[in-house]
This record gives structure tokens, C-alpha cells and sequence, in this order.
């Protein structure tokens, strides 16, 4: 059978990293503890009582939980949100997606800095949007005359920049940041002003210093925040994530964004885990400490390891990184192989996995 499947997808794989039944997961910067017994009772009778009224489509809108999520960015960064500036959708893919399908499109190009998110290509590729990277440098930090020069020549209705950077975990410098909002919305497709989403995905976990690009927003309109409650709040299995943006972005997003996308369930969950935010913090402190004792240790034992604002470290460079994956896993431990060649990423764990990785690497080939 010949089906009409477009030619940008023949012979494509989904995306996917291995879900294996292993001791240690750390291959998706998952956050390894779950949810407390009081946060399960809060989403539990929550989502009983939303059940009742299942035969009706839920608010499509979502105010309650952006109303939530508002408060919890005023408490989490200090930095005052109105309610009517946040998003929400089904993961912070979700959100990135539906920008691009307000914004992107046919004619029109993203741009992205490497090593980064390998998602990124994937939501242009299905919105039918040209996608262009530049490179970073060696310390994996922006090449901002190379960024700019890109932006002045391909004109990218949207760019994409992780901060923390997945998978370097390295944070984005504030002055380099404003120096490409203030190029993008220079150079936008067609006199417009070119938007860029700063990803936050791991934005919880950055170290005591590094500003979060909410703060940026009061500055800048063509700016896009996205965040998550995959990560720092435990609950990837929810697919929760939201941005903060000018209200007329929002708007633009609230066009194409298909009916009642997200599930009443999802947002009662969402809203019960938000009351948990003061536990869900002080955990990732804790994962933050045992983040830098591990970059710590690596580097003790003579690898290149960055350093990082997020839940996970990028090592290396080993002989060869595939044996040093299967090599772990042997021992129960799964790694991500991302990055620059010879580079492994391990997500940071229980006290008992970081344990376990530590014994397995000392035994493995390098
Ligand atoms: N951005 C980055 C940089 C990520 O690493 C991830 C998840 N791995 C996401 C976004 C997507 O997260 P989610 O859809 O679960 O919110």
C-alpha cells in the first residue's frame, strides 16, 4: 500500500528515549521522588470530585489554573504575573507546538542554538516550519555574533533558547539574552518582530545567582517564558506545562489551540499539586546540593562536565560512549546518550541512585 504520508516523514522514527524497567532511570531528567502521601490524597479526592461532572466539557479556558500558576510564579521568582499573561497545555511541548502553529508555518523559519532539545526540530518539522541552528561555542555558552548574523539572514519568526540548556545544562547570560529578543524583534519574517522562547523546563533548579528570564518579561513583549511541572514539581506523568507571554501572544494561541485541549482532570490535578509547592521547592533543593556534589565528583575523576543550572550533568568525553551506556546498564543504571560526541547526560537521583551510578562508572570502561 503507497499512503500519502508527507515526504518529510518517510522512513522517520517516533521520537523516544528507552523506557526501561531498570533499578536507576536516569535518562530524562525525570525528578526521582514521587509525589508525597499528602499531595496524593489532595489530587486524589480532587479528581473524585471533578468525576461527578465528566458528561460536560471542562473550562476551556483554564482560569483557575492559570490563576494558580500566576501565584506560583509570583512565589517561586518574585516576579509579579497576572493571571491573563499565562498558557497552559499538555506539556511544555504542547505549548511550544502551538506557538509554532500561531507563528511558524510555511514561508517561515525557527532557530535554535546546538547542542540543544532535540524536540525543537521536530515541533518545526510538523508545523511545516524551516528550522535553523548555529552552533555554540566550545563551552557550550551562545556565539552571539554568529546568533545574530543568523538572525539578520534568515529572519526566524520564532527562537528557540533552553535555559538551562538540555542537554548541556548550562544557563543562558542575561545580556546575551537581551541581545537576541532585542535582534529577533529586529528582524521578524516580513517587518514583524521575530519572538523567542526562552525554555524553562528546568528553571526551578538553577543555582543561587542565575535570574530567571521571567524577570525579562516586563522589558520585552515579543519575549515567551515556558516552564513546566514535569521537572521540579514531580509530575511529568500529568503533562502540565505553561508560559508567560504578552497577552497578545496569548491570544494568538488561544486561536489555534484545539478545543478543550486540556482534560478537567488534568487541571483539578494540576491545581491540587500546586498547594504542594512549598514541599515540591524545598525537594528540589535538596536535588540542586546532590547536583553539585555529583558535577563535583565528576570532574574529580577527570571529565569535562559543565557547569549546571538543571537536574541532570553532562560528562565526558569517554572512548566510546555506547559501551559506557551498556556498561552501565549492566549495572542497573541508565544514562541518556546526548550531546556532543562521546558525551553521556545522567539525570540527578535518589541519594541511592547517585550511589549506584558512582560505584557502576569506577567499574566501566572510559
Ligand atoms: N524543554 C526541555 C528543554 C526539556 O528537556 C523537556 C523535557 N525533556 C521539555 C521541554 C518538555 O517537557 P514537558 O513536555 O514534559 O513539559
Amino acid at each position: 500500500m503507497s499512503l500519502p504520508l508527507r515526504p518529510e516523514l518517510a522512513g522517520i522514527e517516533p521520537y523516544g528515549a528507552p523506557q526501561l524497567d531498570v533499578a536507576h532511570r536516569l535518562n530524562v531528567n525525570e525528578n526521582p521522588y514521587p509525589p508525597s502521601d499528602a499531595m496524593i490524597a489532595d489530587i486524589t479526592e480532587a479528581v473524585r470530585e471533578a468525576a461527578a461532572s465528566l458528561n460536560r466539557y471542562a473550562d476551556r479556558d483554564c482560569v483557575g489554573l492559570r490563576e494558580d500558576l500566576a501565584a506560583y510564579l509570583r512565589a517561586e521568582s518574585r516576579v509579579e504575573v497576572e493571571w491573563e499573561r499565562v498558557w497552559a497545555a499538555n506539556g511544555s511541548n504542547e505549548i511550544m507546538t502551538q506557538l509554532l502553529q500561531a507563528f511558524g508555518g510555511a514561508g517561515r523559519c525557527a532557530l535554535t542554538a546546538v547542542p540543544s532539545y532535540s524536540m525543537y526540530p521536530e515541533y518545526a518539522r510538523d508545523t511545516g516550519t524551516d528550522f535553523v541552528t548555529v552552533a555554540r561555542r566550545d563551552d557550550f555558552a551562545l556565539d552571539i555574533d554568529a546568533m545574530i548574523a543568523a538572525i539578520e539572514r534568515h529572519t526566524p519568526a520564532i527562537i528557540f533558547l533552553a535555559s538551562p540548556n538540555n542537554p548541556t545544562g548550562t544557563a543562558l547570560e542575561v545580556e546575551q539574552a537581551r541581545a537576541i529578543i532585542e535582534a529577533a524583534a529586529a528582524n521578524g519574517p516580513d517587518g514583524t518582530s521575530g519572538i523567542v522562547i526562552i525554555d524553562e523546563a528546568y528553571g526551578e533548579f538553577r543555582r543561587d545567582g542565575t535570574p530567571s528570564a521571567l524577570e525579562l518579561l516586563a522589558d520585552y513583549d515579543s519575549l515567551v517564558v515556558t516552564r513546566t511541572m514535569s521537572k521540579a514539581f514531580g509530575m511529568a506523568g500529568l503533562r502540565l506545562g505553561y508560559c508567560v507571554a504578552a497577552r497578545e501572544i496569548i491570544d494568538a494561541v488561544m486561536v489555534v489551540r484545539l478545543p478543550y485541549h486540556l482534560s478537567g482532570l488534568t487541571q483539578v490535578a494540576a491545581r491540587a499539586a500546586l498547594r504542594h509547592a512549598d514541599e515540591q521547592l524545598a525537594q528540589v533543593g535538596e536535588l540542586r546540593d546532590r547536583r553539585d556534589r555529583l558535577a563535583q565528583w565528576l570532574r574529580g575523576q577527570g571529565f569535562h562536565c559543565p557547569e549546571s543550572d538543571a537536574n541532570f550533568c553532562l560528562f565526558g568525553p569517554v572512548a566510546d560512549r555506547h559501551r559506557l551506556f551498556e556498561q552501565l546498564l549492566e549495572r542497573g543504571v541508565l544514562v541518556r546518550e546526548v550531546g556532543p560526541e562521546g558525551y553521556v547526560r545522567v539525570s540527578v537521583g535518589t541519594a541511592d541512585d547517585d550511589r549506584a551510578f558512582r560505584v557502576a562508572l569506577e567499574e566501566v570502561d572510559r
